[in-house]
């Protein structure tokens, strides 16, 4: 049995989970498209009638592409039509730019299994990108100004455990995500929706909380009530990029031989910082850009220039100040949530680390209401 998680990109709130049962080990085919026959079938005209399609055959499943219009990809790599890709659990099949396929072969509702990047599935003689020998200047340099950072994967599972204990779980929570608009970031908001299922993506500009209270109760109000309680699970946090030569801010993506820049928008302000040449009125077409300048330079005195690290750090703490203000509005007497901040770092080949801020609990059942979870190894207060 498959289990796979279907996120909607542009609507994770409408994800779902669904299960791919074989019958006496016999080979099989469970299409994917529009049509009305397919295994899973979506109402979305960029999606080919008959997309593609998984097979079950002799023990293993894979995918092959039936020459949709839109294509797919895997693990953010383009398939190649009519051919066969095998499937593992941790896998990510993306339909058309429209519908991702978080493939897991375990029964995550009612077993977490605990992820191990170190002894991950990983193809035979493939190196792990996350040991430090797979990229040694990477690795200096995360290490020098990110010192507590961890795989993706470890820190959501990490942040999943520690919450199962005050009562959060994938049934009862509803996951949030305040990350860059910007696609790089997606791999987050995908595992965040594999741990906790139908998540809500409030993302804004560099990941800043754009979120007032009006959209703050639309989200919420997507919230389960179980046992008269709502849960939710807020992760938000600014990203940065980190070349294998150690560059900052750069990254070059699999299949893509352009860098791509992360933040941009922070990258930007350090620029317009340096030159001197601030734009400082509102800029009605340019309106998220403009608040994150305002509030970037609301914190820094005159005269700063801080590069893209120092930038990125600012920005992580003004995420968490704004995180807290905006959430104090909750009702504490029908929500419960956690509030994981951070730094998302994109390493190479095509890695993501995050750098662990903040983690904490407010619920009006334990004392003072509020809770700090210390889940995460401190090598350093540099951070
Ligand atoms: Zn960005």
């Amino acid at each position: 049995m498959l289990k796979i998680t279907v996120i909607n990109i542009k609507s994770p709130q409408d994800s779902y989970e669904t299960e791919l049962k074989v019958n006496n080990n016999q080979s099989q085919e469970f299409w994917i498209g529009r049509a009305s026959d397919c295994t899973i079938q979506f109402n979305n005209l960029e999606v080919s009638r008959y997309h593609g399609k998984i097979i079950f055959d002799q023990g293993s499943y894979y995918f092959t592409d039936e020459k949709s219009t839109m294509g797919s990809w895997l693990n953010n790599k383009k398939v190649n039509v009519k051919q066969k890709y095998p499937l593992k659990t941790g896998d990510n099949l993306n339909i058309a730019n429209c519908f991702m396929l978080a493939i897991s072969d375990y029964d995550i509702t009612t077993q977490p299994t605990r992820i191990d990047t170190r002894s991950r599935n990983l193809p035979d003689n493939s190196v792990d990108p996350y040991t430090p020998e797979s990229n040694p200047i990477f690795n200096e340099t995360l290490q020098r100004y990110f010192p507590n950072s961890i795989p993706m994967h470890a820190y959501i599972q990490i942040t999943y455990d520690a919450l199962e204990a005050y009562g959060f779980e994938h049934k009862n929570t509803m996951g949030m995500t305040t990350l860059c608009r910007d696609e790089i970031t997606e791999p987050f908001l995908t595992e965040v929706i594999r741990r906790w299922g139908a998540s809500f993506n409030c993302s804004s500009l560099a990941g800043f909380v754009m979120m007032g209270k009006t959209a703050l109760a639309a989200a919420t109000d997507h919230v389960p009530i179980v046992d008269g309680k709502r849960r939710f699970a807020f992760y938000a946090m600014p990203h940065i990029a980190i070349s294998k030569d150690g560059e900052i801010g750069k990254v070059y993506r699999y299949g893509i031989k352009k860098v791509s820049h992360a933040c941009g928008a922070l990258e930007a302000i350090a620029k317009e910082l340096l030159s001197g040449r601030l734009k400082l009125e509102m800029d009605m077409q340019d309106v998220e850009q403009t608040i994150v300048r305002q509030k970037i330079l609301s914190h820094i005195y005159y005269g700063d220039k801080p590069d893209l690290i120092e930038m990125t750090k600012l920005a992580a703490q003004i995420i968490a100040k704004d995180t807290q203000n905006l959430l104090s509005a909750v009702d504490t007497s029908i929500f419960k949530y956690a509030v994981m901040t951070g730094i998302q770092i994109h390493g190479p080949m095509d890695t993501t680390w995050i750098s662990p801020q903040e983690f904490y609990v407010v619920d009006r059942d334990i004392p003072e209401n509020k809770k700090d979870l210390f889940v995460f190894e401190d090598k350093s207060t540099n951070v």
